[in-house]
């Protein structure tokens, strides 16, 4: 398994040093150095970067860590996020199904939730599939305070229509979980948001929004980094998938996730089968779907 840490000149020295009897093949260009031995190959950049590779690679790696007294290189971004932090987290979900609504879920969590969480399986939502989704879910909303918003496709096609974009629409969903959830939970934690566009844009989004709480983590992938944000994304999911099915079964169809071939195809054929309007109640319009299941219809 390769290991990478980055260091500081004189730590590059030292590091030459210690291999000065390793013989070192031509360098590239971006290259300070490269040293081979058995088990081993140790790429110096020369932005400080230095690649451990081969048996050797996280031993040698993890001497150097202690000798210079810096991070180890095994340990990755997951395992030094404080993962059960006491904290409000927020995910959205079907941002990329064209049928079914959008949803924005925030939950509280606190790191006396971690054993429970642990044996539900949370880490990792994105992984989980709709049948975990569906198992593990009603039993989060039992224990965890959370809050929701369901943005049904017809409001989402009236905000959309109305020149809200979709990143704005999310930011304000974010926004008011955050504030529902806080205003009843009352205590004082960190906001994390999972990040679905650049920071600037986010605090421009919600400028309107009176009282928009404002994350203290930003960041993309928050699910895997924070329970709080994995237990919303759960949850969002869950919400979302029932809607879905709801939907469709108003109209007798079972109607696909994602925006794909298969998609079009149903989308066309729901044209066909209750018309334009309908269409309205159950899907997002702004996808290029729509189009290609008219153009689909006038094929056919
Ligand atoms: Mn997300």
């Amino acid at each position: 398994m390769p290991a990478t840490l980055k260091l500081q000149r004189e730590q590059i020295d030292a590091l030459l040093r210690h291999y000065r009897h390793a013989p070192s093949p031509n360098a590239e260009p971006h290259v300070l150095t490269r040293i081979k031995r058995e088990g081993l190959s140790v790429t110096v950049y020369k932005n400080g970067t230095v690649l451990f590779q081969g048996a050797d690679a996280l031993s040698d790696a993890a001497f150097f860590a202690d000798a210079f007294n810096i991070a180890h290189p095994g340990a990755s971004s997951t395992e030094t996020t404080d993962y059960y932090l006491r904290s409000y987290g927020s995910d959205e979900t079907g941002v990329g199904d064209y049928f079914g609504p959008l949803v924005v879920a925030c939950a509280y969590v606190t790191p006396n939730d971690k054993s429970w969480l642990e044996k539900l399986g949370v880490r990792d939502s994105k992984t989980l599939s709709d049948e975990t989704v569906k198992r593990i879910a009603p039993v989060l909303v039992e224990r965890v305070p959370y809050s929701l918003v369901v943005l049904d496709p017809p409001s989402y096609n009236a905000q959309t229509s109305r020149g809200f974009n979709a990143h704005k629409l999310k930011a304000y969903l974010h926004a008011q979980t955050h504030k529902k959830l806080r205003s009843r939970v009352k205590a004082k934690a960190p906001i994390i948001v999972d990040q679905f566009c650049d920071a600037a844009h986010y605090a421009r989004y919600v400028k309107d929004f009176k009282d928009a709480p404002v994350p203290d983590i930003f960041k993309t992938k928050a699910e895997s980094h924070y329970a709080s944000v994995a237990v919303a994304s759960i949850i969002a999911r869950y919400r979302f998938l029932t809607k879905l099915d709801d939907l469709g079964k108003t109209y007798g169809v079972v109607l696909p996730k994602g925006a794909s071939k298969a998609v079009d195809d149903a989308a066309a054929q729901f044209i066909q089968d209750h018309g334009i309007d309908a269409l309205k109640q159950v899907a997002k319009l702004h996808f290029k779907t729509t189009d290609k299941a008219k153009e689909n219809l006038l094929s056919r």
